[in-house]
């Protein structure tokens, strides 16, 4: 076991970035503790409304200016901030390891991931584009132009630290907006680190600010005038009943991406080592906290008889069980480790709950997580390791409700027909995916399944920069999605001119 150098050694005192300062908020302080060491990392202030005023007033004095900035110098501040995140990217992503938990190769995907969007967004001045056509009649022109519409707040979530909030950040200031971040209180680090690269890289104070903190610093948004839009990342009956609601009541422009349930499909004809190697990170990555994350996996009977579908099944499960008892679990800063702590004691125990009362409802535990195996020595307080339930039906709750931690449900379905049927019954339409060598059936299933990111032999789903992070039904709410032209259509105003000259 070696564990790799932490970068925060002392407790850092974290601080708003407004108007272009770092300043002390006169909010309760609250500890940011690292969940696989229990020690303090970080305080973080849980900010006031008059705070949050303050920085909405901030970005709304700097809109002015920054939207008369051409592109090519916004796509600049851009290509600084780029290429400070890839200076300091072994920091960054050990910072999210210290602060989420989870394992250093995933943290360096986040990281990549997270930069990849700055990259995209560099490509503004071809991006933001309107079009025109001639002689709509005789003589008269008529063209569309992109204008920036003025301040968003982004309010990220805490199982993707860095990366969530750069779903709109790079697009929002690309497109000449500003904006005011408020990252997850449990694991702000990072967000304060991106604030302080892209005040090195240039961007104008007003133009990018940073409040932390919890629902005072939301509502303080959702309530606020000059606050044009919101991009939400986080549970739904957040979502769903604070975020959504109230920029429909107040006219806001709103993303809100929402909570899961994913199913995984195996046919009869798929790779089944593959299908099982892929399984293992998608309901184990990031210790299950992640919205594409497996959560129900289907094994489905297609064109077999009763005798041929129980081999089968139980040759999906026995292989599944086998491999996920192997997932070393520990500190993410082991690069041998594979699976790294929830979040918080907290977490943990809404998942030792969940593991109960699928007990309770009948539901077969193959592998029981809350017996802690850990590679080193570390307090068990947010640690759990693998669980499996098989014979799992969708009334019991770990078949129907979001579980956010690593724990896999198996399930039966006869036929695809079926098993379509169970993806269609859950409110949530986040991912789906089909493991299969059939492709006719992998068409069929992404031509039919109600969900935002299908996966045809890939268990995570996540979309790249240049793509839209799709989601429907409760996972989704509103129109525009983070990440690429969606976002930048997102961020600004088609202004429509016609023009004729006497
Ligand atoms: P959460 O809803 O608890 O918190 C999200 C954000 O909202 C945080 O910044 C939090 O401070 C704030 N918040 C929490 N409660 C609030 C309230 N009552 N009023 C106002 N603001 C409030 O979500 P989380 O636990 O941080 O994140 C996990 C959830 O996010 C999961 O449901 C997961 O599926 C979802 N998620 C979805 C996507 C996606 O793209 N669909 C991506 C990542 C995470």
């Amino acid at each position: 076991m070696t564990i790799l150098e932490e970068p925060i050694k002392e407790p850092l005192m974290l601080r708003n970035y407004v108007g272009g300062e770092w300043l002390e908020s006169k909010g309760e302080i609250v500890d940011v503790v690292n969940p696989a060491t229990g020690k303090v990392i970080a305080k973080v202030p849980t900010s006031t409304k008059d705070e949050i005023n303050a920085a909405v007033e901030a970005a709304k004095e700097a809109f002015a200016e920054w939207r008369r900035t051409p592109p090519l110098a916004r796509a600049r501040c851009m290509f600084r901030l780029k290429d400070l995140m890839e200076e300091q990217f072994e920091e960054l992503s050990r910072i999210q390891t210290m602060e989420h938990g989870k394992t250093i190769d995933e943290s360096r995907g986040e990281t990549r991931r997270g930069i990849e969007n700055v990259e995209v967004a560099t490509g503004i001045p071809s991006f933001m584009m309107g079009y025109n056509l001639e002689d709509i009649a005789s003589g008269i022109d008529e063209y569309l132009i992109r204008q920036p519409l003025g301040v968003f707040g982004i309010i990220g979530p805490f199982n993707f630290p860095f990366m969530v909030p750069l779903w709109f950040i790079p697009y929002a200031l690309a497109t000449g907006n500003c904006i005011v971040v408020k990252p997850s209180s449990e694991d702000p680090i990072s967000q304060v680190k991106i604030a302080e690269m892209a005040e090195e890289a240039g961007i104008p104070a007003g133009v990018y600010n940073l409040v932390n903190g919890g629902r005072t610093v939301v509502s303080g948004m959702l309530d606020h005038p000059d606050i044009k839009g919101i991009c939400f990342v986080g549970s739904t009956p957040v979502g769903h009943d604070v975020i959504y609601r109230k920029c429909g009541e107040t006219g806001k422009r709103v993303i809100a991406q929402c909570g899961a349930k994913n199913f995984l499909l195996v046919m009869p004809d798929a790779d089944l080592a593959g299908t099982i190697a892929t399984c293992m990170t998608s309901f184990y990555g990031n210790a299950g906290q992640r919205c594409l994350a497996g959560a129900n996996l289907v094994v489905v009977g297609e064109g077999l008889s009763e005798q041929e579908y129980d081999a089968f099944y139980k040759k999906i499960v026995d292989a599944f069980v086998d491999t996920a008892s192997k997932i070393r679990v520990g500190y993410g800063l082991d690069e041998l480790v594979q699976m790294g702590p929830l979040r918080d004691k907290d977490k943990k125990h809404n998942v030792v709950r969940f593991i109960e009362k699928g007990v309770e409802e009948g539901a077969r535990l193959r592998l029981d997580g809350r017996k802690v195996n850990l590679v080193g020595d570390w307090p068990h307080t947010c640690f759990l390791n693998p669980t499996v339930f098989d014979e799992v039906t969708q009334d019991m709750a770990i078949g129907k409700d979001e579980i956010f931690g690593p724990v896999a449900s198996i399930m039966r379905a006869k036929g695809f027909d079926e098993a379509i049927e169970m993806i269609h019954s859950s409110p949530f339409g986040n991912s789906a995916s089909i493991f299969t060598s059939n492709g006719k059936m992998a068409r069929e299933f992404q031509y039919r399944v109600e969900c935002g990111n299908i996966g045809i032999n890939v268990g995570i789903v996540a979309p790249m920069a240049f793509f839209p992070f799709s989601g429907m039904k409760d996972s989704f709410f509103g129109v525009l999605h983070g990440q690429g032209q969606e976002a930048i259509r997102f961020f600004t105003e088609s202004k429509v001119v016609i023009q004729r000259w006497f």
